[in-house]
C-alpha cells in the first residue's frame, strides 16, 4: 500500500538491542525529519522466552537508566511502555498519530523476528514507513558471501553518527516506569558478580582495555585465571548496544595506528600489543560474520546445519545429566568451576565456552539444544546470532568445522595448573592435593570427598569421548555428506578479504574440516 498523508510528522524511534545515542542512525534519521518519541518496549511475552533471564534484563535496566538520562540531556526522555509492541505502537498512533517508525534491523531469536514480521504488518496496514538501518556488518537479505569482508571493513570506517543536537520535548506523555524484573515474569537470578550495564561501564571497558588491560589480550585470553581481566569484557555491551562495533571498531584502528606511530622505544610492549590489536580485531569481525549466519539462516537456533546431525543425539535430554552439567556437579572440578563461575559473573572466556558446550555434548551426549538454552540464560551477553552458531559448532553439528573434544582434565592442568581459579569455584576441594585437584578419583583418600562433599564423576569422560568420537565419524564419509557439507561452506563459511577458496587452499580447509580433534 502506498503510505497515505499522514497529520502528525511524530518520528518514533523504537530501541531494541541499541541503547545509546551515540553512533545512533534510526535516532538520527528520524531527528532529521521531525519530533521524535524515543520509546522502549518491555515485552513480558519476549521476557518469558526459555533464552531470556533475569540477569539479562537487570543489564537492560540499568542501560535503559542511563539512555533515558542521555536523551532527557538532548531534550526528550525515553519514553517506557510494557507490553505487546503491535498494541503499544497502535495505542501511540491512535493517540498522537505517528508518521514513521525507526529501529536498527535486529538479528534476534525466532520470537523476535515473529514479533518484527507483525508489527511489519501493521505498519504496512496503517501505511507508516517502518525505516530500519543496520547498526554493524550484517547484511539483510545477503546474496552471497563474497566481498562480505570488504562491506565490513567499509561500514566500519564510516564516520560515527553523532547524537541529535537536540529533540523537541513533546507534551501530555507519562515517560513511564522501568518494569521491575518480577512484572516480566521474570524469577530471581542472582548474578553477584554480573557486569554492569550502562554506557559509562562500556567505554570505561573499551579504554580500560586499550590503554592497559588488553596486553596480554594474545597470551592470556585462554585460561580463566587471567580472562576475567585480559579480555575486553564488551561483550554484553555489543549485545545491548550501549556501545557500537563502529566505534569499537576505530577505536581499535586508532589505537593501532597511535602505537605505530610512536617512536620505537616509546611503546612498552610493542610486540604484545601488535598481536593483541589483531586478534581482537579479528574477533570483532567474527561478531558480525557469525551473526551473519542466523540472518541468513534463522531455523539455525533450532535445527543441526548440517542434516546428517538430525536425530544423532537424543531430543529429549537425559535430565540427571543436564541438571548435574547445568549446576556444576559433574564430577570433572574444571568442568564445573567454569559452570558455577558464570553461573555468579554471566561470562566466561571463549575456550571456557568452548569446552562446556563440548562436554555437555560429547561426554554427556546431550542434544546441543537444552545446554544451548541453559547457556544462553547465564550470559549476560546473549547475543542469538553469535550464539547459536557457536553452539552448533561446538556440537560438532555444523558439517563445516573441525570436530574439537575437549579433554576437561587435561584443560584443567593447561588452563589452571595451580588451580586458583578452580579452588575458588569449588571451596570443597580446599584441601585437595594439587596433583589430584583435575581428577580427584585419582586421589588415594577419594572415598572421603566423592559423592559427600563433591560429586563422583557422572561418565567416564574418556570412554564417553572415545564413543562420542567415532559416532560423529561414522557420519561424515559419504559423498551425499560431503555435497551437503560443500553447500553450507558456500552458504555460510567465512571468504578471506572476499575471495572465495581456491586449489589448494580450498583442499587443505576441507582436509581440515575432517579432522576429530582431541584438545
Ligand atoms: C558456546 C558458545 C556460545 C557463545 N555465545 C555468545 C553470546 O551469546 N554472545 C557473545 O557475545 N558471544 C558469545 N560467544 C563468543 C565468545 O565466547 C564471547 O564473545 C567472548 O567470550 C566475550 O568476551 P569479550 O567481550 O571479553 O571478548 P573479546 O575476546 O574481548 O572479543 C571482543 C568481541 O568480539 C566478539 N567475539 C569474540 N569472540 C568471538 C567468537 N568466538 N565468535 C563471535 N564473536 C566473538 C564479541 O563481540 C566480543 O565482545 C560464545 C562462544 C561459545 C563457544
Amino acid at each position: 500500500m502506498a503510505p497515505r498523508q499522514r497529520q502528525s510528522d511524530l518520528q518514533v524511534v523504537w530501541f531494541k538491542r541499541d541503547l545509546r545515542v551515540e553512533d545512533h542512525r534510526a535516532l538520527a534519521g528520524a531527528a532529521a525529519r521531525g519530533p521524535v518519541l524515543p520509546l522502549y518496549i518491555a515485552e513480558p511475552d519476549y521476557w518469558r522466552q526459555p533464552d531470556a533471564s533475569g540477569r539479562q534484563w537487570s543489564f537492560a535496566a540499568e542501560s535503559l537508566s542511563e539512555l533515558r538520562g542521555a536523551l532527557a540531556g538532548l531534550g526528550q526522555p525515553l519514553v517506557i511502555r510494557a507490553g505487546d509492541a503491535v498494541q503499544v505502537l497502535a495505542g501511540i498512533d491512535a493517540a498522537l498519530g505517528m508518521a514513521a517508525l525507526w529501529s536498527h534491523q535486529e538479528t534476534g531469536n525466532a520470537w523476535t523476528y515473529a514479533r518484527d514480521r507483525k508489527v511489519e504488518a501493521w505498519c504496512r496496514g496503517r501505511g507508516i514507513p517502518w525505516h530500519q538501518p543496520r547498526q554493524g556488518g550484517v547484511v539483510r537479505r545477503l546474496g552471497s558471501r563474497d566481498g562480505w569482508a570488504r562491506n565490513w571493513d567499509r561500514f566500519m570506517a564510516e564516520p560515527p553518527i553523532p547524537p541529535p543536537a537536540a529533540l523537541a520535548p513533546l507534551s501530555g506523555l507519562t515517560p513511564g516506569a522501568l518494569p521491575e524484573a518480577a512484572d516480566l515474569g521474570l524469577a530471581g537470578d542472582p548474578c553477584p558478580e554480573r557486569q554492569r550495564g550502562g554506557r559509562a561501564a562500556g567505554r570505561e571497558r573499551l579504554t580500560s582495555f586499550l590503554d592497559h588491560r588488553g596486553q596480554r589480550y594474545r597470551r592470556a585470553m585462554s585460561s580463566p585465571t587471567s580472562a576475567f581481566e585480559t579480555c575486553s569484557r564488551l561483550s554484553p555491551h555489543l549485545a545491548w548496544g550501549t556501545l557500537s562495533i563502529r566505534e569499537v571498531a576505530q577505536a581499535t584502528r586508532a589505537r593501532q595506528r597511535a602505537m605505530k606511530a610512536a617512536p620505537s622505544g616509546h611503546q612498552a610492549g610493542r610486540e604484545a600489543w601488535r598481536g593483541a590489536l589483531s586478534s581482537f580485531s579479528g574477533r570483532l569481525h567474527w561478531h558480525c560474520h557469525f551473526m551473519q549466519k542466523l540472518e541468513d539462516q534463522p531455523s539455525l537456533e533450532s535445527e543441526p546445519l548440517h542434516s546428517a546431525y538430525v536425530g544423532l543425539r537424543p531430543e529429549e535430554p537425559d535430565r540427571a545429566r543436564l541438571e548435574a552439567w547445568s549446576r556444576g556437579e559433574t564430577g570433572l572440578p574444571f568442568v564445573d568451576a567454569c559452570m558455577r563461575a558464570l553461573r555468579a559473573t554471566g561470562w566466561l572466556n571463549f575456550r571456557m565456552r568452548a569446552m562446556l558446550m563440548a562436554v555437555a555434548s560429547y561426554h554427556l551426549w546431550l542434544d546441543w539444544r537444552a545446554p544451548g538454552l541453559h547457556l544462553a540464560r547465564v550470559f549476560t551477553d546473549y547475543e542469538p546470532g553469535i550464539h547459536w552458531p557457536q553452539v552448533q559448532m561446538q556440537s560438532g553439528t555444523t558439517g563445516i568445522n573441525t570436530v574439537r573434544i575437549y579433554n576437561p582434565v587435561k584443560q584443567g592442568l593447561d588452563q589452571d595448573p595451580e588451580g586458583r581459579f578452580t579452588r575458588r569455584w569449588l571451596p570443597e576441594l580446599r584441601d585437595l592435593p594439587d596433583a589430584h585437584l583435575h581428577h580427584p578419583w585419582t586421589w588415594e583418600e577419594s572415598g572421603s570427598l566423592l559423592d559427600k562433599a563433591y560429586p563422583a564423576l557422572i561418565v567416564d569422560h574418556l570412554a564417553a569421548a572415545k564413543a562420542a568420537r567415532q559416532k560423529v565419524w561414522a557420519l561424515r564419509g559419504s559423498a551425499a555428506y560431503r555435497a551437503e557439507a560443500t553447500r553450507i561452506q558456500a552458504r555460510h563459511g567465512s571468504r578471506r578479504s572476499g575471495i572465495p577458496r581456491t586449489g589448494r587452499r580450498r583442499k587443505a580447509a576441507a582436509d581440515k574440516r575432517q579432522l576429530a580433534l582431541e584438545v
